[in-house]
């Protein structure tokens, strides 16, 4: 028998950190000052845990690798927004950025290197999938985002790369990482997960004990025009969609925000915008429509900012609660949409 295989620390959740602890004859609090070395101090090995005993530090070195994500490269917008690319253990690239507005610091973070939902509109869905993420490989991109901004983070979104529903353990157990006051501290209603509407997950999510937030990438409510930007999601039909969205509402008392990438030509005429209205009317959600960000060779063009204003005017005197996003980060590549493997590779 050769060595016992090394383990990577951030394949572990909550409940597994409490598990590896007490499988180790520790004390329950080490659980906690484990998770809080891991990502409330990012420690980069075990070694530098230095409130842990000695030989729980060693023990832990034998057997389990830790590696945090490093920096390959950081961009800066002229609005303040940064975006990141990590290198993760195995050499696997993903993106997240960092949002600061108003005191607040919003980390929009990976779930999945690439994605297989194939979204026509959306550079990472482009570029086909690549590998599910591990809890902590979630956790560290937001928690070196706030260290490398110096602040803590107040909010964090699943708006990166990835479907996090195609991920869902991984993802929760980022979600309640990221939750614990020994983790980032981060309140459950600021903590976001974006999804393409994969049904199972949404009734999954509404069974979920903290408060998290949800928020359904619509695009259209007129069937054949979502099949065709959004073949993924056609396994769950609109109807289908609407019914968990309503049930989710009803068993979370939680309004789920509606995402609509306005698409010049495509989803802003009035019978979509009839049908946008249809579909919302009647029940708890907030609308946010997101004038789409240009991604090469997806065909997709920006409406004019004076269509996106009507579409919301629109919605308002129908009695539909809708804002419209305000861009961040576009001059380098961190808007919804614009994130990929590549990065900074592409240019060289
Ligand atoms: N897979 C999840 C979360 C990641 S995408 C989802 O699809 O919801 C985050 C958000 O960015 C989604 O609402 C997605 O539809 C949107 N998006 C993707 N490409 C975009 C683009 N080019 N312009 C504007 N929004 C885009
Ligand atoms: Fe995947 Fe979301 Fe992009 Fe669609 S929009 S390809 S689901 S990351």
């Amino acid at each position: 028998m050769g060595e016992p295989t090394m383990r990577n620390v951030a394949s572990l959740d909550a409940a597994g950190i409490e598990t590896l602890i007490a499988d180790l004859g520790e004390p329950g609090y080490r659980a906690r000052q484990l998770t809080s070395w891991l990502y409330g101090r990012t420690a980069p090995s075990f070694d530098a845990m230095t409130d842990l005993p000695a030989r729980l530090r060693a023990r832990l070195a034998d057997e389990w690798t830790l590696t945090l994500p490093s920096a390959t490269d950081i961009r800066h917008s002229s609005d303040g927004t940064r975006k990141y690319l990590w290198q993760l253990a195995d050499g696997v690239l993903v993106e997240s950025v960092g949002i600061p507005s108003d005191g607040r610091l919003t980390v929009c973070f990976s779930t999945q290197a690439g994605c297989v939902m194939g979204c026509t509109f959306c550079a990472t869905g482009r570029g086909g999938f690549v590998r599910n993420l591990l809890p902590g490989e979630i956790v560290w991109q937001v928690a070196l985002v706030g260290s490398d901004f110096g602040h803590r983070v107040t909010n964090a979104v699943a708006m990166g790369q990835g479907e996090p529903f195609n991920n869902y353990e991984a993802t929760l157990g980022a979600l309640r990482l990221m939750n614990l006051p020994d983790g980032l501290g981060i309140g459950a209603r600021h903590l976001t997960v974006s999804t393409c509407g994969v049904v199972p997950g949404i009734d999954r999510f509404a069974r979920e004990q903290e408060q998290f937030t949800l928020a359904v990438s619509l695009h259209s409510a007129v069937q054949e025009t979502r099949d065709g930007i959004m073949p993924g999601a056609r396994r769950w039909p609109l109807p289908r969609l609407r019914q968990a969205l309503i049930h989710y509402g009803d068993s979370t008392g939680r309004r789920p925000t509606l995402e609509f990438a306005v698409i010049a030509g495509r989803n802003d005429s009035p019978q979509e915008i009839s049908a946008l209205i249809a579909f919302a009317r009647g029940w708890m959600c907030h609308i946010n429509l997101i004038p789409v960000n240009p991604v090469e060779g997806s065909g997709a063009e920006r409406p004019d900012p004076a269509r996106v204003a009507e579409i919301a005017g629109l919605l308002q005197a129908a009695g539909i609660e809708t804002s419209v996003r305000i861009e961040r980060g576009t001059d380098i590549e961190a808007a919804c949409g614009q994130l990929t493997q590549k990065h900074r590779a592409q240019d060289d």
